[in-house]
């Protein structure tokens, strides 16, 4: 390895998503001259941001962007706010975006960006100030063809609109193609929020139709009541018919047999911020809330929470990885031995949603184009039904894990396109 590639090579999260690539790649046997070039981020970006806080002093941030590869189109994906961001996290991020957005047939190479920075300890001002010089720092580095950004933990609407105007204004009109996940009243898609938490939907209830498992009979854990986690588990409760016994946030786990009443839950998140005094339900230790006994657990937060610590303990039948990079590669060692016990879908399928639904919304804006809520969902349900059909396929007749099927076809055509269009000079 050239020590040109060592800014990654410290990071978990990168080391992770690297030993995922080697997996696929010994499996589809690519050749020693063509995998540092596949998993390798095309264009890596870190910016300093200083900024004036409220108190008068002057902080400064650490940005950073990755462009994974740039030979499908322009690269697509979220922009993480979170304390302990690094570029090798991000460039983890950015690869499971390219084989996510190849997976599902999208135009795009994958990206991921983000700050170092806790959003919930920045007033609004701040939120502001951070997330416009953001922008204003990325400006050569970005556009509706080149990288599109979007929302992803501890992002939303408000700041992505600030992404757009500061871009904006800076081209002297309204670029609403430049982010995704923005308002509706300023271009955004209607259905763009619930988009990735309403295809985890999707797909649990295609994996319990498989299974033959009656919703009415069966129970759930979400782990997250974000964006993602609470609208996956508001409509799997009220929707579906599940019961939901178990639900956490980053302050608290709780654990309930009889059913916690997830619209409470939202109320009191609305009015008090979290979760933290919510009380129906027992106070659980985090990780031991994941190795209770359910049907369908939800990994809606952050990444390797299944370890092969407790991969061998889970007690669900249904896997529905709803954060990016939820499982270790160890991890996945023990589920594949548990194959006919545990029914992974796994996150580049899983919470694909999002990132579909961005497209759609990418198009409108290119094409000053609306459609309604309906035609949103209906199209990103058909595209989500189309990939879970590939991977369940794929994995029956080569006799793989569904995340072996899923990543083979991502990487495999992110590969081919490389190819296709050669090598230049
Ligand atoms: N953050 C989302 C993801 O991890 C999607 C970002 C986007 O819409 O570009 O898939």
């Amino acid at each position: 390895m050239s020590s040109a590639l060592s800014i990654y090579e410290d990071d978990d999260v990168f080391a992770m998503a690297r030993e995922q690539f080697r997996v696929i790649a010994d499996y589809l046997q690519i050749d020693v001259n063509n995998r540092e070039r596949l998993m390798y981020p095309k264009r890596a970006i870190a910016v300093t941001l200083p900024v004036h806080m409220d108190d008068g002093s002057t902080k400064t941030f650490q940005g950073y962007r990755v462009q994974h590869h740039l030979t499908l189109g322009p690269t697509k994906g979220g922009t993480r706010f979170a304390p302990s961001l690094s570029m090798g996290e991000t460039a983890a991020l950015a690869m499971w975006m390219s084989w996510k957005c190849a997976l599902n047939g999208l135009p795009y190479g994958g990206a991921k960006g983000g700050i170092a920075c806790d959003p919930t300890k920045l007033s609004r001002s701040e939120l502001e100030a951070v997330s416009r010089r953001y922008m204003q720092e990325m400006i050569p580095f970005v556009g509706p063809h080149t990288d599109i950004m979007g929302p992803d933990m501890g992002t939303n609407e408000q700041v992505m609109a600030w992404f757009m105007d500061t871009y904006s204004v800076y081209q002297g009109y309204a670029v609403s193609e430049i982010v995704t996940g923005k308002p509706v009243s300023i271009g955004g898609t209607e259905g763009r929020r619930e988009a990735t938490g309403r295809g985890v939907v999707y797909l649990v209830e295609r994996a319990m139709d498989m299974l033959k498992m009656d919703p009415e009979k069966c129970t759930v854990i979400v782990q997250g009541f974000g964006n993602v986690g609470s609208v996956a588990a508001l409509s799997l409760a009220l929707r579906t018919g599940l019961k939901v016994v178990g639900l956490s946030d980053a302050t608290v786990a709780l654990y309930n047999a009889k059913g916690i009443d997830v619209k409470a839950a939202e109320q009191h998140v609305l009015k008090k911020g979290n979760l933290r005094a919510f009380d129906q339900g027992d106070r659980i230790d985090p990780n031991e809330m994941l190795l209770q006994k359910c049907d369908v657990l939800v990994p809606a937060a952050v990444d390797r929470v299944i370890t092969e610590r407790n991969a061998a303990k889970l007690q669900c039948r249904i896997l529905a990885e709803a954060a990016n990079g939820p499982t270790s590669p160890e991890a996945d060692r023990i589920l594949d031995q548990r194959w006919d016990e545990v029914f992974v879908i796994p996150d580049i399928l899983c919470n694909a949603g999002g990132v579909i639904v961005s497209y759609f919304e990418w198009v409108q804006g290119l094409q000053s184009f609306m459609w309604s809520e309906t035609e949103v969902t209906d199209k990103l349900f058909r595209i989500l039904e189309h990939s879970f059909t590939q991977v369940i396929r794929r994995a029956k007749v080569h006799k793989i894990s569904h995340r072996m099927a899923a990543l083979a076809i991502g990487v495999e055509r992110v590969m081919k396109a490389k190819a296709t269009r050669g090598l230049f000079p």
